[in-house]
């Protein structure tokens, strides 16, 4: 055992001390059905359930796998800011580990029943949060995103009661469990439980565990080893935040409970994607008032969350120099990264021919223009001569403003173009590969929160055929999938004001 583990099993809300999970059994389900498998995972993994039906009954919780005891994870957290005490798996049970591929791989099912950690929450999920997870853990893996994977989707044939927060009426709702899978679970959480329990031993065995299964190319020992673990966990976590600002995703709760030690996106609850570009916004209904988890933010956050971790491994290293160090790596590492990336997507390499300002100018104007992130990058990987009408059509075609609104922009658009171009004819690459490059990093396809509702309200009414398009349609994010072009459009007049696509709470 990696940690003393807690013995009562007693499934009850309570703080576990001196522990780092509690056995726990998922909770039996009504009538259990499948709403989505994801056959090409299952098939890679290898898992041998026997029969579809067995893996019904396993995938939702009804039976277990003979030779493992599951389990639910204890961790704290700072939400919105503020140390919150012990959280842990409320609604996650560990079913399963599998190796596959020297990787060593842990099965979660989300939303069967009650844990210790449960709070005075139920432990249950609706088919509305867990379609929305499903889909965007695999669109992220299919986007080249860190993410956890998710493995499938059941309807427990019970009802669930949620407040949506909007009009202050519970609603029943359909119940579901989707199981998801990485090779850790670990969040910045688990650590800070102990180091705010003063419990250093377990402190201790859990950041040798993680660094002996997960960070094995770490050969330095004592304070060495913490720091260099931290450091690793810093550069993963920059990495993860490079990827959703390439991409346009908005997390919305990124809360240290939510941030996982291998840098893995996790947690996919009240997070949106950037249609109209705007570093000030969130989806998420909760955080209306401050903004903290706005796209634009999400890197100062990343570094926020990054300093409680370096508080709670402090007891371990006993040195505030070396880690403070590592923090402000990150910083400026981030900031220089952050450009090079920008830069990529509009297909330049030579870094040094760009003034300071050229990727703030863009950002402004996409925000002033009100361009759809995803459209206009992907336009622009399309263009092959440097001509200002065909740089402005694309610009049109992605706003979200009246052409006669828009145009108020065009002299300074014609600027900024007019330095692209000139950095454009420094590239030496071929403009055929060029294309190919920017197309391989600025996604035609991503699930924006009005897809995503679309196939939540078919299936709500057992039509399952978007929600499998939609997973279809993802796999190939980069790809031009002309049959599919109705995907690549800005949000719709509709999608403006409705719950779900929005403005989205964390009740899930
Ligand atoms: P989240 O905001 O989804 O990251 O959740 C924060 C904490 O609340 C975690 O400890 C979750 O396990 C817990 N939690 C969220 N929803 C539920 C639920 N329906 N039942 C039990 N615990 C929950
Ligand atoms: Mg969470
Ligand atoms: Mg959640």
């Amino acid at each position: 055992k990696m940690l003393p583990a807690d013995v009562s099993e007693v499934n009850i809300p309570r703080q576990v001390v001196n522990a780092g999970f509690s056995f726990v059994n998922p909770k039996k389900t009504k009538a259990a059905e499948w709403v989505h498998k994801n056959s090409v995972l299952m098939n890679e993994l290898g898992i041998d359930f026997k029969s579809d039906q067995e893996a019904l009954q396993i995938l939702s919780g009804n039976k277990s796998f003979s030779d493992f005891k599951s389990y639910a994870m204890c961790y704290g957290g700072h939400q919105f800011g503020h140390w919150a005490g012990q959280l842990g798996d409320g609604r996650a049970i560990n079913i399963a580990e599998i190796d596959l591929n020297n990787q060593n791989w842990k099965l979660q099912l989300k939303g069967a029943g009650p844990t210790p950690y449960s709070r005075t929450a139920d432990g249950l999920a609706v088919l509305r949060s867990s379609i929305r997870e499903y889909l965007c853990s695999e669109a992220m893996f299919h986007l080249n995103v860190p993410t956890t994977r998710a493995l499938s989707i059941v309807k427990t044939g019970n009802m669930v009661t949620r407040d949506m927060l909007y009009d202050g009426n519970p609603k029943e709702e359909i119940g579901a469990v989707v199981s998801r899978m990485a090779p850790s679970f670990i969040r910045f959480g688990n650590f800070e439980i102990f180091a705010a329990r003063e419990d250093l031993e377990n402190l201790r065995h859990l950041a040798d565990y993680t660094i002996k299964s997960h960070f094995t190319n770490i050969k330095t020992t004592g304070k060495e080893k913490y720091l260099a673990f931290f450091s690793q966990v810093a550069s993963k976590t920059k990495e993860m935040m490079l990827h959703w600002q390439r991409v346009g995703f908005v997390h919305g709760v990124m809360n240290t409970d939510n941030m996982s030690i291998l840098g893995l996106t996790i947690d996919y609850g009240p997070y949106g994607w950037l249609e109209n570009y705007d570093p000030g916004w969130t989806p998420n209904t909760t955080d209306r008032q401050h903004k903290r988890y706005r796209f634009g933010n999400q890197p100062n956050i990343a570094l926020w969350n990054l300093t409680r971790l370096a508080n709670a491994l402090y007891p371990l290293v006993n040195e505030v120099d070396p880690l403070e160090k590592i923090l402000l790596e990150f910083r400026d590492e981030f900031q220089i990264e952050y450009t090079q990336m920008m830069l990529e997507k509009l297909g330049l390499y030579q870094m040094n021919e760009v003034d300071e300002n050229f990727v703030p100018d863009l950002n402004a104007l996409m925000e002033k223009s009100s361009l759809d992130f995803t459209i206009f990058f992907r336009e622009f990987s399309t263009i092959k001569e440097l001509n200002f009408e065909l740089y402005w059509e694309s610009i049109v075609k992605s706003s979200y403003l009246e052409e006669n609104e828009l145009v108020k922009q065009s002299k300074a658009w014609q600027k900024w173009l007019d330095k692209y171009f000139l950095c454009l004819k420094n590239e030496s690459i071929a403009i055929v590969k060029r294309q190919k490059n920017m197309q391989a990093i600025n996604p035609k396809y991503v699930l924006r929160n009005y897809m995503a509702q679309i196939a939540i309200d078919a299936a709500e009414e057992n039509d399952y055929s978007v929600l499998n398009e939609l997973f279809e349609l993802l796999k190939n994010p980069y790809e031009e999938q002309p049959e599919m072009k109705k995907w690549y459009s800005k949000r719709p007049e509709w999608a403006n004001h409705k719950v779900g696509c929005a403005m989205l709470s964390c009740s899930s």
